[in-house]
């Protein structure tokens, strides 16, 4: 069976070792003679799994102790109303930096629960870039700072961030965790939802700052990250099969060399697209400014509506999934998560180069 060359933007592409090992367990999970979507969560079984993405996420990161891990469920968009529910304190304002759509809605779920503000943002230009984080103003009495590391709809990506800051940072990084080493001590919170690098939707990583979890009563239990941190993320029943998947992901990732590893892999593989763009004389038009294009967004226009269409049309019929591109950027956009082979980036390179010399 050949398999789709897979530029989804999410749910995406997962190593199809990962897919393989899955489908080998799927009946008799480790001799127990059930999947593991079959064994209680509160099982030996189970545990040793959730336990196990937990270790390998933490060695993964270098997760320092002082730092929880959560497996939580309701996508990257839960959190972007928990958030603030758990950090955005009476008399503070939470403070976004506007990247893109994502971090637009991150900031209205804020506004719904007090007082949020826009420190810098890139909306204007319909968000080319990031931002110079010079002009990032965070009072010191701000509840937090909240940035968006890659924005998957207009391919741009954070390539430093705020140093210094006298309040929390937070960052969706759920287009980008995993994609290359990260210095996990400049966050207080990270999180993700799997769907792109870390597995299957189903399941969002959160990584928060231990000092950050306070009881609140107030809240509701499962908005409160102290109700799932105070219960190994297993105060009800979690995405036991999500979470297996996680485990096997970690594991691949691990085999590719780690973080360092796979952003090798990672660079050639931006490289290969962002190349064809830049030495077709106009014919490709990145969407993102140079400096800030995302390596794992890749979004470009053609000169007309006309030929866009015919390039995804060939592109469709030559086996390429994936490829049109949000509606507010138009064009094309090719996701290039950690789980997409460099074979098939660079075929879909080579398809570009031909579709420019027959066109042009
Ligand atoms: N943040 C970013 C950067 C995203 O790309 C997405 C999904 N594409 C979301 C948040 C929303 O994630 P979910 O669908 O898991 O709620």
């Amino acid at each position: 069976m050949k398999r789709a060359y897979n530029f989804n933007a999410g749910p995406a592409a997962l190593p199809e070792e990962v897919l393989q090992e899955a489908q080998n367990s799927l009946l008799n999970f480790n001799n127990t003679g059930m999947s593991v979507m079959e064994l209680s969560h509160r099982s030996k079984d189970y545990e040793a799994v959730h336990n196990e993405a937990k270790a390998l996420l933490t060695s993964l990161l270098s997760i320092p102790e002082d730092y929880e891990i959560l497996f939580l469920q309701g996508g990257a968009s839960l959190q972007f109303s928990m958030i603030p529910m758990n950090l955005l304190q009476e008399n503070k304002v939470g403070y976004y930096a506007l990247t893109g759509a994502w971090s637009e809605k991150a900031l209205k779920e804020a506004s719904k629960i007090g007082e949020a503000a826009v420190t810098v943002s890139s909306k204007e230009s319909n968000y080319t870039y990031i931002p110079d984080l010079k002009e990032i103003k965070v009072p010191e009495d701000a509840a937090y700072l909240h940035v968006t590391s890659n924005n998957t709809i207009f391919g741009t990506q954070w390539h430093a961030y705020p140093e210094g800051l006298t309040v929390p940072l937070i960052a969706d990084m759920s287009s980008d965790i995993l994609s290359t080493p990260i210095d996990v001590k400049q966050f207080d919170v990270i999180y993700a939802g799997a769907q792109k690098n870390l597995g299957p939707s189903g399941v969002t990583v959160v990584i928060i700052k231990k000092e950050l979890i306070k009881a609140n009563s107030s809240l509701p239990t499962m908005m409160s990250y102290e109700t799932h941190a105070s219960n190994n993320s297993l105060f009800n029943t979690p995405p036991t099969f999500a979470i297996y998947l996680l485990s096997l992901v970690l594991k691949w990732v691990e085999k590719q060399g780690g973080l360092e590893g796979i952003a090798a892999i990672n660079d050639k593989k931006a490289k290969a697209l962002y190349d064809v763009i830049d030495n077709s004389n106009g014919f490709y038009k990145g969407h993102a400014e140079k400096d800030s294009r995302s390596k794992m967004n890749v979004t470009f226009t053609l000169q007309s509506d006309e030929i866009t269409k015919d390039f995804l049309q060939q592109a469709k019929e030559a086996g390429f999934v994936g490829l049109n591109g949000h509606r507010s950027v138009g064009g094309c956009r090719a996701s290039i998560y950690n789980a997409v082979p460099l074979e098939h980036v660079q075929a879909l390179a080579s398809f570009m180069e031909n579709f420019q010399q027959k066109n042009s």
